[in-house]
C-alpha cells in the first residue's frame, strides 16, 4: 500500500510525485491517459518574466507570489533533474519580445507595461532600430510599419513540455514512484472521514481498488467530476489551446515573441522549431485543431516573418487547459476528507506553477508549514464561493 496515491500524471501529479518519493514515501501515480492526452503536453513552455526582487503580501497578490515563487524553482528542477536522468528539459532565459502590430494590442501591450512596473520586472521599451538590432529576422517587419510598439524582456524563460514530462517521469521511476497509465478513476472509498481506497478500471474494464494513506487529485479539466464524488463543487471547465509547429534554420529567430496580451506567440526552440500559438476555445473535451484557427495562427506569423512561414507546417496539436471560476488553481487540503488534498484548476500556467504547486502539496502532507498561506487557493476562498454560488 503506497502512502500517497495522486490521481493524475500530468505535469502536476507528476511534479507532486517527484518531490513527495523524494522525502522517503512510497507514492504511486494513477492515470487515465497516456501523456500526449494531457494539456501538460500541448503546452507552450513560456515562463513569463518575473521580479528579481521578492515578492511580499505588500507588492503581491497571492497568485504573483506563486507564480514568482515557481519561477524561481525551475532552474534548481533542472538541474537536478538532468543530473537524475540525463534528460535536458530545454529550460533556457531566452528573453521575450513583446509586440504590438494592431492598435487593439497597442492597448494590451500598454496595460501590461503598468503590470510589469508595478511588479518591477525588468522591462525596455524599443525603437525600431533597437528591435532590428535585438532580432534582426524583424527587420522586414520593422521597415514595413507592421511593429507599432515593442519592449524587451530579458528575463522571459522557456522549457520544452514533452521533455521535461520524460525528466519527471523518469525522475519518479528512479524514486520508486509506481506509475500506473491506462487506469481510470470511479470513486472512492471512505471510512469515516478517511479516503481509505480508489476504484479503477483498466481499458479492459477490470475493476481495481487500490488502498492508500494520502491521496491528492490532479486530474487536470477532468478535476470536477472526481470531486463531485467527494462532495465538493469546482468548476474545472477545459479551455481548448491549439499550437501550430514549423520548423526553420536554428538561431533564425532568438527571442520568444509576445503578441498584444500574450494569447498570441511564437517560440524558437534551439533546434529550429517554431512554435505559434494558441487559442482560448470553449469546445467541451474535444481536443481537435481546427482548420480555421491555425489559419489565423500563420496569419499572425506571417506578418512579421512572412519568408520563414512560406512553408508548410511540421505539425499541430492541441490540449485542454484546466479552467477555474476565478482564474486562480485550487491547490490544498479536501474538506471533506481527513487525509486528501487537491491540485488542480492552473489554467494557462500550469506548467509554470507545477514546481511550487509540488512543493506546497508535500509540505501540507507532510504536515510542515508551506512556504505560502494555502488559503488564497482553498476550496472556501471567498472569490470562488461568491461566483459557485451564482451559477448554481
Ligand atoms: C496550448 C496550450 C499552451 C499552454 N502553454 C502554457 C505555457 O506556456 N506555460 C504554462 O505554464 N502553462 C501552459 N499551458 C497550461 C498547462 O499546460 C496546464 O495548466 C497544465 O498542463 C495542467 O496540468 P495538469 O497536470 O493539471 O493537467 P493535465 O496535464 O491535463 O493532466 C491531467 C491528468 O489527469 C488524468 N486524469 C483525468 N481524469 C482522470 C481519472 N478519472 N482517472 C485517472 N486519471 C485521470 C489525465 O489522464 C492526465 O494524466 C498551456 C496549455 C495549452 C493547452
Amino acid at each position: 500500500m503506497p502512502d500517497c496515491c495522486i490521481v493524475g500524471g500530468g505535469v502536476i501529479g507528476l511534479s507532486i510525485a517527484r518531490e513527495i518519493a523524494g522525502r522517503g514515501r512510497s507514492v504511486a501515480v494513477i492515470s487515465r491517459d497516456t501523456l500526449r492526452k494531457s494539456a501538460s503536453w500541448a503546452a507552450a513552455g513560456i515562463f513569463p518574466a518575473q521580479p528579481r526582487d521578492t515578492l511580499t503580501d505588500h507588492n503581491g497578490s497571492p497568485i504573483e507570489r506563486l507564480t514568482q515563487y515557481s519561477d524561481r524553482l525551475h532552474e534548481q528542477w533542472t538541474k537536478s533533474l538532468l543530473e537524475e536522468t540525463g534528460i535536458n528539459n530545454g529550460f533556457r532565459r531566452c528573453g521575450s519580445l513583446a509586440m504590438a502590430t494592431t492598435k487593439e494590442t497597442v492597448s494590451q501591450i500598454q496595460a501590461n507595461e503598468e503590470k510589469w512596473k508595478r511588479l518591477r520586472v525588468k522591462h525596455e521599451s524599443l525603437s525600431p532600430t533597437d528591435l532590428s538590432d535585438i532580432e534582426p529576422v524583424l527587420h522586414g517587419a520593422v521597415i514595413t510599419r507592421q511593429v507599432r510598439k515593442a519592449f524587451y524582456l530579458p528575463d522571459e524563460t522557456q522549457v520544452r513540455p514533452p521533455r521535461h514530462l520524460a525528466a519527471l517521469r523518469s525522475a519518479c521511476l528512479s524514486r520508486g514512484v509506481e506509475i500506473l497509465d491506462g487506469h481510470h478513476v470511479l470513486d472512492f472509498e471512505f471510512d469515516s472521514n478517511r479516503i481509505v481506497a480508489i476504484n479503477t478500471e483498466d481499458q479492459n474494464s477490470t475493476p481495481r481498488s487500490i488502498r492508500g494513506d494520502q491521496f491528492c487529485i490532479a486530474a487536470g479539466a477532468w478535476s470536477e467530476q472526481l470531486l463531485q464524488k467527494l462532495d465538493i463543487k469546482l468548476p474545472t471547465k477545459p479551455w481548448r489551446g491549439q499550437i501550430l509547429l514549423h520548423k526553420m534554420e536554428p538561431g533564425v529567430l532568438r527571442h520568444i515573441i509576445n503578441f498584444g496580451s500574450g494569447l498570441d506567440y511564437m517560440i524558437p526552440r534551439d533546434d529550429g522549431h517554431l512554435l505559434i500559438g494558441s487559442t482560448i476555445e470553449d469546445a467541451g473535451f474535444d481536443s481537435s485543431t481546427t482548420p480555421a484557427s491555425l489559419c489565423r495562427m500563420k496569419k499572425i506569423a506571417c506578418e512579421v516573418l512572412p519568408d520563414v512561414m512560406a512553408q508548410e507546417p511540421t505539425s499541430s496539436w492541441a490540449g485542454l487547459r484546466p479552467g477555474s471560476p476565478d482564474g486562480l488553481p485550487t491547490v490544498g487540503r479536501i474538506p471533506s476528507a481527513d487525509n486528501a488534498w487537491l491540485a488542480t484548476g492552473h489554467y494557462r500556467s500550469g506548467f509554470h506553477l507545477s514546481t511550487g504547486t509540488a512543493l506546497l502539496i508535500s509540505d501540507s502532507m507532510c504536515g510542515i508549514p508551506t512556504e505560502l498561506p494555502l488559503d488564497s487557493f482553498s476550496t472556501d476562498r471567498e472569490g470562488l464561493r461568491r461566483l459557485t454560488r451564482s451559477t448554481k
